[in-house]
């Protein structure tokens, strides 16, 4: 529109041009000038000669005035032919790294699919940062802009001749022209070290990876739309597996991410409506035969009656961004149930890893406590050693807080992660878990047993009380009580259970009757 309103004007002149040229000519051709003068000299008592040189003189003043208007109209029409150039830029590009954005690629697929470039091959590489996330929360924005910024350099440097675009936040894809047989795979392998290459930033090493996922224009769809979507379900995948894995788009990837996509709305529903609640499975004394709590395991039962086990839609929970919702809910509920239980009960409750590198956990578990009323020292926090090593500096930051405020911490899972020394020497645990795949096989493998052994005899030492978990025969009970272990947990001792199954006879109940 602005350009067609810009020529308006020069038309209009040249039109007027062109009227005083043909009036010129005519009057040139039939001599009128001749019939004017003696117009005015017939009718020589009127003034008429002085109005005709007003005339002329008005006229070039007119003429001075369109020249000095037709100048300001067209150093206006390039203003405003600058700005629409740098408003097209501006939609089309990512300000901050000033790659092209997702605005940009949907034009050229759309292009792509009305030029119908059949014959062309492309390959395209999607690209999601590992630990950005963290960067922004921990450094601050300045240095997540800088990662950004570093990142579009490295991938531009990487694929000088291709385009590189930043879809928003931490996603970047590459869309490459395949001449010959590349190897894709390898490429994306550089991808990932070159991301992955150490970067620091103000005096700050800043800790990045990638996870890729790359698809093929036309192996792996109709339209460059189509592979890129493809592609990205790839790197989904890729990201679910670990940090900096590379993966290349397989059909199969389609059903697994739309069955994830499912699990992820039903959760949220789910969440919603409070459907998800705890069951309670108790600690048994080992020694004084009694239980001395319980801890609370999350319980899925869907509308037809399937129950999906906490290791499935735990980490959907975690990936969504839905475990601080859900953490607070089961927590709330497990704090209002413990209330009706003997005060001499704990509550064992457990936190995902990921909810360790956040500082106000500490914070809201602690609000939840005081909402419900229930004193902190009968809470106990179930922790695994991943969850302290993932990010230790928040992770100590935030359960100091907790164990300030009376709140135990326990380590479960021992023997199954790092198991590090360091770690036990580090942090003040009150309670370590010993993981039931120890406790399954024990009996039968003397290594294991001797494990079993040392992990007590280092809680004797350290004053930290030991729990076997998953004791599910008589033997394995009879074993832990002669090795001295402090606490069992188990389907012999009791199985999960909802808060209407633990009555108050059971718990009073010494349910160690044996031998
Ligand atoms: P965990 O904290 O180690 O919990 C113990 C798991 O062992 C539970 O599985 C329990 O049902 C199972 N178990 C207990 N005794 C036996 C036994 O004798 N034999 C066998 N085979 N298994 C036994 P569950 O409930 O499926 O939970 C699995 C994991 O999911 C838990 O491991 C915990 O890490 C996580 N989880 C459960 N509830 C929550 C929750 O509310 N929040 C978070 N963040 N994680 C949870
Ligand atoms: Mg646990
Ligand atoms: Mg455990």
């Amino acid at each position: 529109m602005p350009r067609i309103q810009a020529t308006r004007p020069q038309l209009e002149i040249l039109a007027w041009l062109a009227i005083f040229l043909l009036l010129f000519c005519l009057s040139w051709r039939f001599d009128w000038h001749e019939g004017l003068d003696g117009f005015i000299e017939r009718h020589h008592d009127y003034p008429l000669d002085h109005a005709l040189l007003a005339l002329n003189i008005s006229g070039f003043l007119g003429l001075v005035y369109s020249v000095l208007r037709i100048r300001d109209l067209s150093s206006e029409v390039h203003r405003r032919l600058q700005a629409e150039k740098n408003v097209d830029w501006i939609a089309c590009h990512d300000t901050l790294t000033e790659l092209p954005n997702r605005r940009f690629l949907d034009s050229i697929c759309a292009r792509a699919m009305i030029e119908q470039r059949a014959q062309e091959s492309y390959a395209v590489f999607s690209i999601d940062l590992d630990g950005f996330k963290k960067v922004n929360d921990l450094l601050g924005h300045d240095h997540g802009d800088a990662v950004l910024k570093t990142v579009a350099q490295r991938l531009s440097a990487l694929f000088p001749r291709e385009h590189v675009f930043r879809l928003g936040g931490d996603e970047f894809v590459v869309l490459s022209r395949r001449t010959g047989n590349p190897d894709l795979a390898a490429l994306a392998d550089r991808i990932v070290s070159v991301i992955g290459k150490p970067f620091t930033f103000n005096g700050v090493a800043v800790d990045l990876g990638a996870s890729v996922g790359f698809a093929l224009y036309p192996e792996n769809g109709v339209d460059l739309a189509q592979v890129i979507r493809h592609s990205d379900c790839a790197m989904y995948v890729a990201k679910r597996q670990g940090r900096n894995l590379v993966k290349p788009f397989v059909p199969s990837m389609q059903d697994e991410l739309a069955k994830r996509v499912r699990l992820e709305g039903d959760l949220r529903a789910a969440i919603r409506k409070a459907e998800i609640v705890p069951y309670y499975q108790p600690l048994v004394d080992l020694r004084a035969n009694k239980i001395i709590g319980f801890e609370a395991l999350a319980r899925w039962k869907t509308a037809s009656g399937e129950f999906i086990p906490p290791s499935e839609f735990i980490p959907v929970a975690e990936e969504a961004g839905l475990i601080v919702e859900l953490t607070d809910q089961l927590l709330r509920c497990a704090c209002t149930d413990a209330l009706s239980w003997p005060s001499e009960l704990v509550l064992s409750f457990n936190l995902s890893p990921i909810q360790l590198s956040d500082r106000l956990l500490g914070l809201r578990i602690l609000r939840i406590l005081g909402e419900v009323g229930l004193p902190a020292h009968r809470v106990e926090l179930e922790v695994t050693e991943s969850a302290i090593i993932q990010d230790a500096v928040t992770a100590r930051i935030v359960l100091d807080d907790l164990v300030n405020a009376g709140v135990r911490i326990a380590l479960d899972d021992f023997g199954t992660g790092y198991s590090s020394l360091s770690q036990l020497s580090n942090y003040r645990f009150d309670k370590i878990k010993i993981d039931r795949s120890f406790v399954a096989s024990f009996e039968t493998n003397d290594k294991q047993d001797k494990v079993i052994k040392a992990i007590i005899a280092l809680g004797a030492g350290l004053g930290v009380t030991i729990t076997a978990e998953g004791i599910e025969e008589e033997s394995q009970l009879q074993r832990l009580q002669d090795l001295g272990c402090d606490i069992g947990q188990g389907y012999l001792l009791g199985r999960p259970a909802p808060i209407e199954k633990i009555t108050a006879d059971q718990i009073g109940t010494r349910i160690l009757q044996r031998g």
